[in-house]
């Protein structure tokens, strides 16, 4: 049942949505939609995907209906929250990280701009360094974390002349056991595409993804997210899609001079009136906070975007999705 081309439609339904494409634009004559077309080598005209390039409307994200922008003194009341928790039902199944499509091709270039020594391939057997290996090629995070640091390609399937490249580390001392950069590798590739550019964020602004040492980590946080950073002790890819929403939240909210406007009041008030206008909650721990909802609503969106279930979580949380696939697409702008 879970054939190529079963999986090629799925991709084209579940992609369909995000960007508010009509469906009869590409499931008719692709040619006739807005999208641009490429010549491919054979000869075939291939559509441009709308996350390639898309266009970014002018301004800032737009408040719930008949709310303030005001930002709120205090913590997020939750108490007059309805009680349902959408991420019970959704995505309806817990996929392994393996089940999913896979949506691109990782490689490890053998060229980066970054002042460290970084290797080139899988063993470390060349780098930029002088002093080749996975142990001696290195940077120091800190005094107790040496990570071995990779420059890496993602080039989507669907459409090949989408690339982008972003660093991931692995700690080499203390060493870790839990993964290796071609596991990193094999599940960076089944991420959604329209998650990538938060990898390209992390790298832009800081030190791209990091795979550390549970020594690293306090109070018992399974990783960490931001703008400049992914530091994570697990290669589970749930807790990688959440640390991406607080990517791409802080993306939006901080912006990105001259190219992006930033939106300081975009968790408070603009997500807490999200919240409040579709009355049930993302999941047990989104509800720690408004900030802890938009990144598990990030999880379960690009969980929902694999498994074709977009409409579904629109219908139940319509307010977040509507501000989340903006935030997703401000996103966009940095560019491959
Ligand atoms: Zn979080």
């Amino acid at each position: 049942m879970a054939g190529a081309a079963m999986h090629k439609n799925l991709y084209f339904l579940v992609l369909l949505p995000l960007f508010g494409c009509a469906a009869e634009d590409l499931g008719g004559d692709p040619n006739g939609s807005d999208a641009g077309v490429i010549e491919a080598d054979a000869g075939v005209e291939v559509p441009v995907p709308d996350w390639v390039d898309p266009e970014v409307p002018e301004g800032l994200i737009p408040a719930t209906e008949g709310t303030s922008t005001a930002p709120e003194e205090g913590d997020f009341n939750w108490s007059e929250i309805g009680p349902l928790i959408v991420g019970g039902y959704l995505p309806r199944r817990d996929l392994n990280w393996d089940e999913h499509p896979r949506y691109g091709t990782a490689r490890i270039l053998d060229w980066s701009d970054s002042e460290e020594c970084v290797c080139f391939d899988v063993a470390c057997a060349t780098c930029s360094g002088a002093d080749c290996s996975a142990q001696t090629c290195t940077y120091d995070l800190n005094d107790h974390h040496t990570l071995t640091k990779y420059h890496i390609e993602l080039q989507a399937t669907e459409y090949e002349a989408h690339t982008l490249n972003f660093e991931v580390n692995i700690s080499a001392d203390p060493p870790i056991n839990y993964t290796d950069i071609q596991d990193v590798l094999n599940r960076l590739e089944r991420i959604p595409v329209e998650y990538w550019y938060g990898l390209r964020i992390i790298s832009e602004f800081g030190r791209g993804m990091q795979f550390l040492h549970a020594s690293y980590f306090r109070g018992g946080a399974a990783a960490y997210g931001s703008m400049n950073y992914i530091d994570t002790q697990t290669a589970e890819i749930p807790t990688l899609l959440h640390e991406l929403g607080h990517t791409f939240e802080q993306y939006t909210r901080i912006g990105n001079s001259p190219i992006l406007e930033p939106q300081s009041n975009i968790l408070n008030p603009i997500w807490r009136n999200a919240i409040r206008a579709d009355n049930n909650r993302t999941s047990r721990y989104g509800n720690s906070n408004e900030w802890e909802d938009m990144a598990e609503f990030a999880r379960i969106h690009a969980q929902c975007l694999v498994e074709g279930t977009l409409d579904n979580l629109e219908s139940r949380s319509p307010e977040r999705f509507r501000v989340w696939e903006r935030i997703l697409l401000n996103g966009t702008t940095i560019k491959p």
